[in-house]
């Protein structure tokens, strides 16, 4: 008896065909099309730095405030690098932005929803500088933008999305999370100190600007005046900062020079610090001492 083997065709959405930046894909959306609004009804959005920052300046927040009220986090990869998501309506799967008009945050909506219904792949051959970028179809049964006329390349569908000053201002980031996989585990498990600095410089940029501005950090780091004023008041400026300030927590590289003696200085009061501790506790354990033998004394 021969056994029948089925081929359950579990739904894929992703079509595995790659896709260069002049490859034309057939693909158009628009108001008023049937399925209007239902790619924002399920949601797994992850955000990226750019996509935080233009957010929160959109509802003039605090980069923390804006996180707290319209993301939940999660963790990237096993080492526990953080990441956010876009929060959705309790109960549902459906954006926080989504109302029956469509994005009420249209001008401002993060790269994912601009790259819809492409996704995109960013990958280093080995012994190379620079990373290759690729893109994917992907299509979801609901979607009827893959059946509207209208054809174009990648790179049209991507000038017509904004997308290109989106992925100019989150290529360092992207770099950065690219060069810490593939680097794995030789660069060995990130301390905690490490993924709270990766929090901070990623998304929370007004943070950032906090931690620059505190004594420790100028009285360590010797930042360029005319910089150090430009980040002050410019979040774009400040964000790329914050990832040159990421690469050299996290891979060593350095280009935000220490300040001279600044790390003897630190030293130093390292030692004093550790002395002291060191004093207080032999003067407590003495007084121990003398209260107990004191007491046999009685
Ligand atoms: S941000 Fe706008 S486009 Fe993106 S999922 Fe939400 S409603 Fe849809
Ligand atoms: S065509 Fe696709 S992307 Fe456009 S509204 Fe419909 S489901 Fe969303």
């Amino acid at each position: 008896m021969s056994e029948e083997i089925r081929d359950p065709k579990p739904f894929t959405p992703v079509q595995p065909v790659q896709l260069g930046p002049g490859d034309r894909f057939r693909f158009r959306c628009r108001k008023g099309i049937p399925c209007f609004n239902e790619c924002c009804r399920n949601i797994d959005i992850m955000l990226t730095p750019y996509d935080v920052l233009r957010l929160k300046r959109r509802f003039d927040l605090a980069a923390r405030e804006w996180i707290d009220r319209d993301t939940r986090d999660f963790q990237m990869d096993g080492h526990g690098t953080p990441g956010l998501k876009l929060a959705t309506k309790p109960g549902t799967n459906e954006c926080i932005y989504l109302t029956p008009e469509g994005c009420s945050v249209y001008e401002d909506r993060p790269s994912a929803c601009r790259y819809y219904a492409l996704g995109q792949l960013a990958m280093r051959k080995k012994g190379e500088a620079g990373e290759e970028e690729s893109y994917f179809l992907v299509r979801e049964d609901h979607c009827l933008g893959h059946f509207e006329d209208g054809e174009q390349t990648v790179d049209e569908y991507r000038a017509s999305q904004g997308l290109p000053q989106y992925d100019a201002a989150n290529l360092e980031w992207r770099r950065i999370l690219l060069k810490k996989r593939s680097a794995g585990p030789a660069i060995g498990k990130p301390s905690p100190k490490s993924m709270e600095l990766f929090f901070l410089a990623s998304y929370d940029v007004d943070g950032f600007r906090a931690f620059v501005a505190s004594a420790g950090f100028q009285e360590l780091f010797d930042v360029e005046p005319e910089l150090l004023a430009r980040i002050m008041t410019d979040d774009e400026a400040m964000l790329a900062f914050a990832l040159r300030f990421l690469r050299q927590v996290l891979f060593g590289e350095f280009s935000i020079p220490y300040r001279k003696d600044a790390v003897a200085r630190r030293r130093e009061r390292y030692r004093e610090k550790v002395e002291r501790i060191e004093r207080e506790a032999a003067e407590r354990a003495s007084a121990e001492q003398d209260a107990m033998y004191g007491s046999l004394d009685d």
